[in-house]
């Protein structure tokens, strides 16, 4: 599934491959932490622990969309599943395995906070958004449920268009669910994310709806591209509505990796507009406000209320 040569790109950019169709990296945020140079987003606005976290994908090689600020090789991914599919627990403990072999560099480092580093060696949350749609594994309830039994946190972003592996997790949801909404309607949608399938807008229609229906903790997530997607506030509040979503995360696109093979640092959009976009937004959606923001990641966060805190498992 992911032959020889592209294994040797991706491990030299920081990936670490697992079994026929998974992969863990190590994030930038969780190398800071452990030198105590600052946290991530969600560690502030939820408390993961970004020394803890395991930033992964059961799906690596499948995405449906080619959106244009995605920072990884879309030209890699293939838009169906294919091929033999690992079982959850094989996943999670070779995942788990490569970020240690990983991070195990970090012992040597005068700099690190070891405290932090010894208990980084059992994590405490599953960030499963690294590349390609995560959704398209078969047995992502499974896995969801396994890391819950292993008192695992869990936070998973779909792109929104297999509404039907959202049903299947309604029983047992993750710790946090997120649904990409990528555009504020179909045409903005088509240009910016060039779906590789007919209906992907349509899937990800009912997807917001069957948002509405979890009891659970869910997001709706907006990556804002200035000259793309930045616009029609009020049509995002309108979808967000739909969703009913207990947070919103209003989030710069930012220039990094593949995506600056097509789009320019200009459209990365500052702090200030996101902030002043989120405003927009948050002036059509009657119950939410503006509860938190971290400028350095240039995100801010649209919530009912300021509990938004998740109950360590
Ligand atoms: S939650 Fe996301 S940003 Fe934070 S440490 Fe995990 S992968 Fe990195
Ligand atoms: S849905 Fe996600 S993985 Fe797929 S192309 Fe878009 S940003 Fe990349």
């Amino acid at each position: 599934m992911i032959n020889e040569k592209k294994r040797q790109e991706l491990e030299k950019q920081g990936y670490r491959i697992v079994g026929n169709h998974s992969a863990v990296k190590s994030c930038l945020w969780q190398k800071h932490d452990l030198l105590d140079r600052g946290e991530c987003y969600k560690a502030r606005f939820y408390g993961v622990d970004s020394w803890g976290c395991v930033q992964m994908t059961p799906s690596l090689p499948f995405c449906n969309l080619r959106c244009i600020w995605c920072w990884r090789d879309t030209k890699f991914t293939l838009p169906e599943w294919q091929g033999p599919v690992d079982e959850p627990i094989f996943i999670i403990e070779n995942s788990i395995k490569e970020l240690n072999k990983y991070l195990v560099g970090f012992k040597g480092n005068k700099d690190v906070n070891m405290e932090k580093f010894e208990k980084s060696q059992n994590p405490t949350n599953f960030a499963i958004s690294l590349a390609g749609e995560p959704t398209f594994y078969p047995k992502l309830p499974e896995m969801v449920a396994e890391l819950r039994k292993r008192k695992i946190s869990s936070f998973l972003v779909t792109n929104g268009t297999n509404p039907k592996m959202l049903e299947r997790l309604k029983q047992d949801p993750p710790t946090q669910l997120y649904i990409t909404l990528s555009a504020p309607d179909k045409e903005t949608f088509t240009e910016c994310c060039n779906p590789l399938v007919g209906d992907a807008w349509e899937k990800l229609m009912q997807s917001l709806k069957i948002l509405s229906s979890f009891n659970s903790r869910t997001t709706v997530r907006l990556t804002l591209t200035k000259d793309h997607n930045m616009i029609r506030p009020e049509k995002y509040a309108g979808l967000i509505r739909i969703a009913q979503p207990k947070f919103v995360e209003v989030k710069a696109y930012m220039h990094v990796g593949f995506s600056r093979e097509r789009l320019d640092e200009k459209n990365m959009p500052s702090s200030q507009e996101i902030l002043d976009f989120a405003e927009k937004i948050a002036e059509h959606l009657d119950d939410y406000k503006i509860v938190d923001q971290k400028l350095d990641s240039r995100v801010a966060l649209i919530a009912k209320n300021s509990d938004t805190k998740i109950k360590k498992i």
